[in-house]
């Protein structure tokens, strides 16, 4: 049976709770700011909004279509836009500051994944623990410290800080050079079939898709869990 030494996981939806903690974000930004008087029905209808609009703009930036600065700059307006919005009633600043609020805010929340405790103590002296990450630079250190979760690792690779998003092989390049890991004995633990899984999978480094919702996929991957407690069992004996 083959064994690992290095665990690299992915962070947002994979150990911290993109979802839960932007919800909360989103539905206390809109209470706040009084969002409905620019005729945004609901707190829900605007969190919902804003997922459907994040996911595409994410999809954009990881192909390279849009920068990261587009993203933060135009982010609000574009769900304002898609939730039919009153752009025209709202003060100046609104939208610049509701995206300050919403990145400084969100990245202080705490909700990680169910089970990622209980696998990271697990991991914690039997592996070496690093992120890789495409998120961005100066947020991702903040949702660690706030959740708990950085104390369980030693290096942050973000893309940023590597010069490559994943899928691309120089972002995992740059996560065994910094890291002394070998290849052979690393493993990738993501959400994200494309980013995590073929990108890894295309380095030659083994992969474990979380995959909680399970979406049909034809990718070939090492191992697939729906539950992050999964890993423990894959994991005894392969450490
Ligand atoms: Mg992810």
């Amino acid at each position: 049976m083959k064994s690992y030494k290095y665990l690299f996981f992915d962070l947002d939806h994979t150990l911290w709770d993109w979802d839960a903690n932007a919800s909360e974000t989103l539905i206390d930004l809109y209470h706040r700011y009084d969002l409905g008087k620019y005729g945004i029905v609901d707190a829900v209808t605007f969190r919902d909004v804003f997922f459907c609009e994040n996911t595409k703009l994410w999809a954009d930036l990881e192909i390279g279509k849009i920068d990261k600065f587009f993203l933060r700059n135009n982010r609000f307006r574009i769900v304002m836009e898609a939730a039919d919005a009153n752009i025209k009633k709202m003060p100046e600043d609104l939208l610049v500051d509701l995206n300050a609020k919403f990145l400084k805010e969100c990245s202080q929340k705490e909700k990680v994944i169910d089970g990622a405790f209980e696998v990271l103590d697990y991991c914690k002296d039997k592996f070496d623990l690093h992120i890789i990450t495409n998120g961005f630079e100066e947020v991702q250190s903040i949702k660690m410290q706030y959740s708990g979760l950085g104390q369980y690792f030693d290096k942050i690779i973000t893309s940023e800080k590597a010069g490559h998003k994943k899928p691309s092989a120089g972002i995992y390049q740059y996560a065994i050079k910094h890291t002394g890991a070998a290849v052979e004995e690393s493993l990738m633990i993501g959400d994200n079939l494309m980013t995590d899984i073929k990108g890894a999978r295309d380095f030659g480094m083994d992969q474990v898709y979380y995959n909680p919702t399970k979406n049909n996929h034809s990718e070939q991957v090492t191992k697939e869990i729906s539950q992050l407690a999964q890993l423990i069992e894959f994991l005894d004996r392969r450490g």
